[in-house]
């Protein structure tokens, strides 16, 4: 097991785009800066879809010129296709991910488009890429989504995920991750999907995962890739998002909640925790009624808890 773990913040994207406020730019700048402060070193700031589609979204250039300010962030974001790559790399993200959607008919209802399609997508995002100065090149990942289970298709084939896995990295992608974009994983899945994807892509090609707390496996889950030597996990600051079809579940895992699970196990994730918490407050007030999730923050802090960031500094 890594003793260093990279906690990758994806609120400003899968959290606000599920939920119907839009957040104001003021807001979001000050809520990156914010998480940046308490220690988060990777963000997903936004994505690039046409403004009609996700509104929530429409002003990511800017997310991304002020994330970038931060000194030590990796700024990421999300495209669906080659459209969203040039705003991309013209925006000067640090990492981009494609998410292909291991259910083609979750594929087709999402982005309209086939797994070919997205090869297709893919390769040109590549060669984007290649055409820019080395320096200036940001890392591509394919994003496996619904690897888990899909609420259209039902099962989704763990042979049918390594296949796209392979074709996404001979694509030209710098890596793959696995998203359970549905909530339907389980450890023992996990383990078995990331090895057989290891397998057959190389361990250091994957090496991270998005996974949702739908059905309260998503901390369990977060275990079962640390176990298979998983080092980076998305989450979402107050799990927001939510899941309309689990009342009282949040989206994605919570960033607080796995931030003092990670710590508390001695890995550190360079989270100052008091510091996290406290970002909440920039959420409340930016966006009223929407439901906050999260054990963590509601219980507090064990008496006398010593995260795994702080001892190991102090070594
Ligand atoms: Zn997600």
């Amino acid at each position: 097991m890594s003793k260093e773990i990279l906690i990758s913040e994806v609120g400003p994207r899968d959290g606000l785009q599920s939920i119907k406020s839009v957040m104001p730019l003021p807001a979001k700048k000050a809520w990156i800066s914010a998480l940046a402060a308490a220690g988060v070193r990777e963000i997903e700031v936004g994505s690039f879809v046409p403004a009609h589609i996700l509104p929530q979204l429409a002003d990511t250039a800017d997310v991304v010129a002020h994330a970038r300010s931060i000194a030590g962030l990796t700024v990421a974001v999300l495209v669906p296709n080659l459209k969203g790559g040039e705003a991309a790399v013209k925006s000067g993200a640090h990492k981009i991910t494609i998410p292909l959607s291991c259910s083609e008919t979750h594929s087709l209802k999402n982005v309209r488009r086939t797994h070919a399609q997205m090869l297709d997508e893919t390769r040109n995002i590549v060669a984007l890429i290649r055409a820019q100065p080395q320096a200036q090149r940001p890392k591509f990942e394919g994003g496996l989504s619904t690897a888990f289970g899909c609420t259209l298709e039902g099962i989704v084939p763990a042979d049918k995920v390594v296949r796209l896995a392979e074709q996404l990295m001979e694509a030209g992608c710098d890596e793959v991750g696995l998203s359970d974009t549905t909530g339907y994983a389980n450890p023992a899945q996990v383990k078995d999907l990331v090895r057989r994807v290891r397998r057959a892509v190389g361990d250091h090609n994957l090496s991270g995962l998005h996974l949702h707390n739908t059905r309260g496996l998503g901390l369990a889950n977060v275990v079962a890739g640390l176990e298979v030597g998983i080092t980076t996990f998305d989450s979402s600051m107050a799990g927001l998002g939510g899941c309309p079809f689990a009342p009282g579940a949040s989206g994605n895992i919570v960033t607080e909640d796995l931030a003092f699970m990670l710590e508390a196990m001695g890995l550190a994730a360079g989270i100052d925790l008091p510091k996290l918490l406290a970002v909440r407050k920039i959420l409340s007030d930016a966006l009223p009624g929407e439901e906050l999730y999260g054990f963590t923050p509601d219980a507090g802090l064990p008496l006398g808890f010593v995260p795994a960031t702080r001892s190991m500094a102090a070594v």
